[in-house]
């Protein structure tokens, strides 16, 4: 695995400047991701960048991920959002050493089948919202899981239901039966990524679909390493507003927003992921101010970035980085 792969991230970077960008007001409004665009990106395979070369995958490195989630979110946060869901369920089926990496592993891997993912309602305090109660080896889950992106665009969701102190991972088909309902939100940002809250009722779960039995205290471990690569959205549409925009001290301060995320251990992580936060929410409502009265008119990308740059506050925030974003966002 080279650690950085050029030659992809500048496939990346073209296809966010010459496609999804030029699209992204249209996508924007158009209430889905239109499907010519997600078939843009799986025919420059980067479905395939979060799964082994085994499986039909590209196997990119972390850094190399990141910077292709920055270019492509830069170029349409929508597209790109339900596009980086893909993550997650590539993951879980080329790590799984069940039935669900024969099932799903190279149908991801290809962009032949799309995933999205059902698990931020596990940073929720108190009682857990999605249960997982056994039925012989199988499983049924009951709750809600309160926000699932691309629904209507992805064949399967990576779900985590709560049992105990553990946390059952399992690929579920994303499609609506008599005990999985789902209920679209109106979003006032990327709502054309289709997000809808899903609810379950005693919704059968076989064991062949489980992926992964942790217990919840080594997940929430591993969830805050993780939380580089979703810093990447924000860095994208900071680094859209800021080119937009023209030469500015913004530009110094985005490659240190972006050194100071890539050194960050996990507990510099919520800090670093904040700055960015805030410079982009900065870098998007400067744009606004220099384009004037028409940044407020629907064709204007800047109304777009900024609305955008608000969305991407909330979006992967844990406790820790909320804490760092009020402080920033109140500093004068
Ligand atoms: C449009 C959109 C699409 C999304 N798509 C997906 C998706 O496809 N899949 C997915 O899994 N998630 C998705 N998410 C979830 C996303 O990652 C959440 O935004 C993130 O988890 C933060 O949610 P929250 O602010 O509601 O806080 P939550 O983490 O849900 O917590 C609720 C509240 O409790 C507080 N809180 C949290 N932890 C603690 C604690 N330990 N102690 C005290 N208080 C605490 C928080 O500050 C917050 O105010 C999506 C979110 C949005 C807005």
């Amino acid at each position: 695995m080279k650690e950085i792969n050029s030659d992809l991230i500048e496939r990346a970077v073209s296809l966010a400047d010459e496609h999804l960008f030029p699209n992204a007001l249209e996508t924007d409004r158009a209430g889905e991701v239109p499907s010519q665009q997600l078939d843009l990106l799986r025919e420059s395979e980067l479905y395939g960048i979060f799964s082994p070369v085994e499986l039909g995958g590209l196997d990119a490195s972390p850094k190399t991920q990141w910077a292709i989630i920055e270019a492509l979110s830069g170029g349409c946060l929508t597209t790109s959002f339900v596009w980086a869901q893909h993550a997650g369920p590539s993951k879980a089926a080329a790590e799984t050493t069940g039935p669900m990496r024969e099932r799903w592993g190279r149908a991801l891997a290809t962009g032949e089948a799309r995933g999205g993912v059902a698990f931020a309602h596990l940073n929720r305090p108190g009682a857990p919202m999605l249960l997982a109660e056994p039925d012989g080896d199988n499983w049924l889950l009951s709750g809600s899981a309160p926000f699932v992106t691309g629904w209507g665009h992805i064949d399967v969701v990576l779900t985590a239901a709560r049992y105990e102190d553990l946390i059952i991972w399992a690929m579920i088909d994303a499609r609506e039966s008599e005990s999985l309902s789902s209920k679209r939100l109106s979003l006032a940002a990327v709502d054309s990524a289709t997000t809808a809250e899903l609810t379950f009722t005693r919704h059968y779960v076989p064991e062949a679909t489980v992926t992964a039995i942790e217990t919840f205290e080594s997940w929430a471990e591993r969830y805050k390493t993780g939380l580089r690569a979703n810093g990447s959205n924000p860095l994208g549409v900071a680094a859209r507003s800021i080119r937009l925009l023209g030469s500015s001290p913004f530009e110094e301060q985005l490659v240190e927003a972006r050194e100071h995320l890539d050194s960050a251990t996990s507990e510099e992580l919520p800090l670093a992921r904040a700055v960015v936060g805030e410079l982009c929410v900065r870098s998007a409502a400067a744009l606004v101010a220099q384009v004037g009265g028409s940044a407020m008119t629907i064709e204007q990308q800047a109304q777009r970035l900024a609305r955008e740059a608000l969305f991407l506050l909330v979006q992967g925030q844990t406790i820790q980085i909320k804490k760092n974003h009020l402080q920033l966002l109140t500093n004068k």
